[in-house]
């Protein structure tokens, strides 16, 4: 049986790539830079495998026009550049890299939370501006971290890690969900279910863990923020269009809220002008799962997934495994 072809949309890490070329013939995209929609399809026109990120819109359009990928791997959770449906019309199988990046993104989101509260981003520009003129006892005044009330928006397995980080810094955890955790997860992670309402209303840090889905899509919005406290900073981690990010410019500028850490934008790689220009806002591009370690444990995954498929494996984290079961029985 010949090799798999696969197209590879970026340079990942070796962990994928090693084992990948093992049992394929491989083509990376070398361009650090995402290929355009027409170079993808280019591309992966004599290809029988994808593997691509999340910066690769794969619609039905998309996989009409490579017929000959049987399987597109994500190297990330997140699916929503992904149609799955589309994918599975088509007969295609589509796979993402869940849980082993859980760790590592709630670390971010905690220290993006902890950057935000006490204001560091701030604190070094002003280190970094020479103009410091020392100890002042009303300099660069944030919030407490400790004992706060933390509202997570989405418990599932980042947010449930989020949760885990909270404990050690004596943080109150409130959550709300569209399903609500089983009661022993929910009561082992000290943790409350509130409605969104409650959530915005009480909290002093409100970190989103959702998918973007239609349902999430501006779910904080100018309408969110004015339930705020004034007091209160946003951390999102999740996916830019969870935030309105024009109403979130409005309400750090007006002191509707009081600060945010962000890692995700509505408009990626852009982000508005409005909260480049804003001092309480700290600003990450989207290194939510990059450490080394992760990042090779998805790439891992990836080129797992397409391994198994045309080894007539079940692909371990398959998104739509229908489609391998429907192919395997047919
Ligand atoms: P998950 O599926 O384990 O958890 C998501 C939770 O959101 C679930 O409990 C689900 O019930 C809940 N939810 C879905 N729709 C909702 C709604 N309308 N209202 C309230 N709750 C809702 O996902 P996860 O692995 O924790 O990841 C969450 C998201 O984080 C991913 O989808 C991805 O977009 C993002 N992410 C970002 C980075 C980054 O680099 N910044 C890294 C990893 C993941």
């Amino acid at each position: 049986m010949p090799r798999p072809r696969v197209f590879v949309s970026r340079v990942i890490p070796d962990a994928g790539l090693i084992p990948l070329r093992e049992h394929c013939d491989v083509e990376v995209w070398p361009h650090n830079r995402a290929p355009s929609r027409d170079e993808l399809i280019a591309a992966c026109r004599d290809k029988d495998a994808l593997v691509c990120l999340l910066t690769e819109k794969i619609d039905a359009a998309v996989l009409a026009a490579i017929p000959s990928v049987k399987i597109v791997a994500n190297v990330a959770v997140g699916f929503d550049n992904l149609d799955v449906p589309a994918a599975t019309a088509a007969g295609v199988v589509m796979s993402n890299t869940p849980g082993v990046l859980d760790e590592t993104t709630a670390d971010l989101a905690f220290a993006l939370l902890m950057c935000a509260g006490r204001r560091l981003g701030e604190a070094e520009r002003l280190m970094r501006s020479g103009t410091w003129t020392g100890w002042g006892i009303m300099q660069l005044m944030g919030q407490d971290i400790n004992h706060a009330t933390l509202g997570i928006v989405g418990f599932g397995r980042i947010g449930r890690a989020l949760a885990r980080r909270a404990a050690g810094f004596a943080m109150s955890v409130q959550y709300t969900d569209a399903v609500p955790a089983p009661a022993d997860v929910a009561a082992g992670l000290n943790a409350r279910f509130v409605d969104m309402d409650e959530l915005l209303k009480t909290s002093d840090f409100v970190s989103l863990h959702v998918p973007l889905l239609p349902s999430t899509h501006h779910l904080i919005d100018a309408k969110a923020f004015a339930k705020m406290k004034k007091t209160a900073v946003l951390i999102n981690t999740s996916r830019g269009p969870v935030v309105e990010e024009a109403a979130l410019a409005a309400a750090l500028r007006d002191g509707t809220i009081a600060a945010a850490g962000l890692d995700v934008y509505e408009h990626e790689p852009n982000i508005s002008p409005e909260l480049a220009a804003l001092e309480n806002v700290v600003l990450l591009p989207h290194i939510g799962s990059a450490s080394v370690a992760t990042r090779g444990k998805m790439a891992e995954i990836a080129a797992r997934n397409v391994i198994a498929y045309f080894a007539g494996e079940a692909p371990p984290t398959a998104l739509n495994p229908e489609v391998f079961e429907r192919r395997a029985k047919g």
